[in-house]
């Protein structure tokens, strides 16, 4: 339980971290932005323009050393697809959120009976499950109900206009008890950067983390809402082969770090 707690708050401060540093570097952009301005005026004294020259200097190089840092960041989230089994991982996650939650919230699991497989990023898996499970928790201000539910070899569904597949779909799905969200909330909820939280409470980064994940596996994710009632989040995930430990090694060589 301290080791998933562990996890849960490192988790937690991947988005506050990413949210982190796109405020920062908008306050550099500030100043350029303004220096530029100044710089512009054709009255300006010489000795103000030397000011100004090496303020857009210095806050040029603290933004590439920002940048350079958040790459550093990235690089060690390079994706590295492993076959999972899914109720195995939710059956360990679901000790996770009973940790982002606080305890008092219930946590329910319901599982098939018959195993079934996927081919995902084991850790970006676990940030989304802890991204809408942080959502949830603050949807139900401290009392509620949160379900994790996994259904195996189902299709998946048309979503936002695209057509849906054939499959074979895992749909893990996070159900909670919470505020709902208002239907002009909803089309934007998977938008970097769209938050409805105070300043300093949400980044808006939570559900973009798990929409580029769900694509980037070859899924989707869905979400339906009632306003009062609650909200659940569908993560549809292509079934894998089982496979084997060998198969894993050597079916695409190791994570290639980029750059
Ligand atoms: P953040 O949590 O930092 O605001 P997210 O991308 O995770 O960013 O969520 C965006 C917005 O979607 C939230 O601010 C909230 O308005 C809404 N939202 C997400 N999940 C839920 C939920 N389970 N219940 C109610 N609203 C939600």
């Amino acid at each position: 339980a301290e080791e998933a707690l562990r996890q849960s708050q490192k988790l937690e401060a991947v988005g506050q971290l990413t949210g982190g540093v796109a405020h920062d570097f908008n306050n550099l952009l500030t100043i350029i932005r303004s220096s530029v301005d100044f710089l512009r005026r054709p009255d300006l004294p010489e000795e103000r323009r030397g000011r100004y020259l090496a303020a857009v200097s210095e806050t040029v190089d603290r933004a590439a050393k920002l940048t350079g840092q958040l790459l550093a960041f990235a690089r060690r989230q390079a994706l590295k697809p492993e076959t999972l089994d899914v109720g195995a991982r939710l059956r360990g996650v679901a000790d996770l959120l009973d940790t982002v939650t606080g305890g008092r919230i219930r946590v329910v699991t319901q599982l098939p009976a018959r195993p079934c497989f996927v081919r995902v990023d084991l850790s970006q898996f676990e940030t989304a499950l802890v991204n809408m499970a942080v959502n949830a928790r603050d949807a139900m201000d401290g009392a509620g109900t949160l379900t994790l539910r996994l259904d195996c070899g189902v299709p998946l569904p048309p979503i936002r206009g695209h057509a849906g597949a054939a499959g074979p779909f895992a749909a893990v799905s996070l159900s909670d008890t919470g505020v709902g969200i208002a239907p002009e909330v909803l089309t934007h909820v998977f938008e970097p950067f769209f938050t409805t939280k105070e300043v300093g409470k949400g980044t808006g980064l939570g559900l973009s983390q798990v929409f580029g994940f769900a694509k980037q596996s070859g899924g989707d994710v869905a979400v339906e809402s009632e306003p009062g009632r609650g909200t659940t989040f569908t993560l549809y995930l292509p079934e894998a082969e089982p496979g084997t430990a060998a198969a894993d090694e050597t079916a695409e060589g190791p994570a290639v770090e980029p750059g």
